[in-house]
């Protein structure tokens, strides 16, 4: 095991009553100063912005939180920052220019002066990886991330279906587009997420527990823990923030995997906590705090939905279970539904879901719909007395280069998704692929096969269309003049390697 850079690591507990612009710059200027921290170069805020909304309300890093970091870093500043800028890709295809307006960062940007960038709207770089360890030996990075001096991560303390908690590390999922995010978004996530910890290591972590999110993570249930937790190194603020919410950090493996190569402490002795706040009292906010990573099967029992999960493609000694991938999808897609159309459950009429290599039963009665889930989905047997063969389409991730994915886009897969709707009113059954299967399409093929309120043609869908169109006309303009969207080789970066795993001090305080 590699030991964890000599680096102090520092976390700290803050009691924040409410979301108050000007005690959060204080904290956050404190402990810069605490630190020894000062901006410099290109400055990059990477807030949680994976939904956000009224369905989402829990679910992102609130721009309260933003603004007073961006203000500690203005004040903070001895002149040698040249660009201040929040930067986010947002999930399911939802356009991140929408996300930054549905959850009030625009107010933000003009107070602030701050730039906004939108990581699907600019140049990736090809950064290579050499670390023993890799899935791949390059992935796609956002020129902004790349370039970043001085990083600031502030995620959102939440429950996970993939990966029980979402906190420091898990926030680098969204610095990735999202043709780039979806490779290895399957049982392999852990060791994606343990990856990307090698193109960019944050100076500053700012977690917004204030209203952490249980359960779940993009509907999550408000749970007030009044805390906001700050620290200088993503390994220790990940374990004290499991800590303080019940979990063993060595439980979740992309905390242990990063702690193995060397990304910092998971142990609490080799972690100095600071702050107003102890940690047992922390841990007394966060007692019973729901967490993520159920299995789908025992998810759904009791409701309309059966579902049954056999073992994605990584061999019988390999994972039983597809914990990034698919079974999640359809955990967070129901839940939105819920959240779109309080009926939901009533109105579900009974649908089977079948994940991975299933070679069980279904227990299918007369008229009810079996939904194949994934790329790797296959099965055999009986359905409305004609013999069905499920085969799997699964292709291995070696096969997979990052330099020719495509980006798929949300009106096509809608229109995907209303052909297997067609399908499925025909046959007891339909197939939808994909590795992992996208939260959007799963969530349209249910909500119309269910008779429920879409979540896509919501009262906001004039605005997303809009948000939508400003995006892809963007694009389209900069490739006609001749700005390529993917650079790789050495006109991108070169080499990842833990940068400022053990930075040195700066500002001499
Ligand atoms: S198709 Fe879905 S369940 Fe299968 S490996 Fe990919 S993400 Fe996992």
């Amino acid at each position: 095991m590699t030991k964890h850079p000599a680096r102090d690591a520092r976390v700290f507990l803050y009691h924040l009553p409410e979301y108050d612009v000007g005690r959060i710059r204080e904290i956050v200027g404190s402990t810069m100063a605490e630190l020894g921290l000062r901006p410099r170069g290109r400055t990059l805020v990477k807030p949680n912005l994976v939904m956000a909304g009224e369905m989402c309300q829990h679910a992102y890093t609130r721009p309260e939180i933003i603004e007073g970091v961006l203000g500690a870093l203005q004040d903070r500043d001895a002149g040698e920052m040249s660009e201040l800028a929040v930067g986010e890709r947002s999930a399911i295809t939802v356009p991140t220019r929408f996300t930054y307006h549905e959850a009030g960062y625009e107010p933000v940007f003009e107070r602030t002066g701050a730039k906004k960038y939108c990581f699907e709207e600019v140049p990736q770089l090809e950064v290579r990886y050499t670390h023993d360890e890799r899935l791949r030996d390059y992935v796609f990075i956002p020129e902004p991330v790349v370039k970043a001096d001085f990083f600031v991560n502030c995620p959102k303390l939440k429950a996970h279906p993939w990966t029980t908690v979402t906190f420091a590390m898990k926030n680098y999922i969204g610095i990735q587009d999202d043709r780039h995010r979806l490779i290895d978004h399957d049982h392999a996530l852990n060791k994606k997420l343990a990856d990307l910890q090698y193109v960019i290591q944050p100076q500053l972590i700012v977690i917004d527990g204030v209203i952490a999110g249980e359960g779940r993570m993009l509907t999550p249930m408000p749970r007030n823990m009044n805390l906001l937790i700050l620290g200088n190194n993503q390994v220790a603020i990940d374990s004290v923030t499991c800590a303080i919410v019940g979990v063993d950090p060595r439980g979740v493996d992309h905390i242990r995997f990063a702690h193995e190569r060397g990304f910092g402490p998971i142990d609490l002795d080799d972690i100095r906590v600071g702050g107003d706040v102890s940690l047992d009292e922390a841990k007394e906010r966060g007692r019973g705090f729901k967490i993520g990573l159920i299995r789908v099967e025992k998810y759904f029992e009791g409701t309309s939905i059966q579902a049954y999960a056999g073992r994605p493609p990584s061999g019988p000694k390999g994972d039983d279970y597809c914990w990034g991938g698919c079974p999640g999808v359809m955990e967070e897609v129901i839940e939105i539904l819920r959240v779109a159309d309080e009926q939901c459950d009533r109105k579900l009429p009974r649908i089977h879901m079948v994940f991975g290599d299933y070679k069980g039963p279904l227990d299918v009665s007369y008229g009810e719909k079996v939904i194949f889930v994934g790329d790797c989905v296959s099965w055999e047997g009986e359905l409305g007395g004609e013999l069905v063969k499920i085969r799997s389409k699964y292709k291995d991730r070696a096969e997979l280069d990052p330099h020719d994915v495509k980006h798929k886009d949300v009106y096509a897969r809608m229109a995907k998704m209303a052909l297997k709707l067609r399908e499925a009113r025909e046959k007891p059954y339909v197939r939808v692929e994909g590795c992992p299967v996208s939260i959007g399409e799963l969530m349209f093929l249910v909500a119309e096969l269910g008779g429920l309120k879409n979540p896509y043609f919501d009262k906001r869908a004039l605005y997303f269309n809009q948000a939508y169109l400003e995006w892809r006309g963007k694009t389209v303009l900069e490739r006609l003049k001749g700005v390529p969207y993917q650079v790789s080789g050495d006109n991108a970066h070169g080499e990842a390697k833990p940068r400022d795993l053990a930075p040195p001090p700066q500002g001499g305080e």
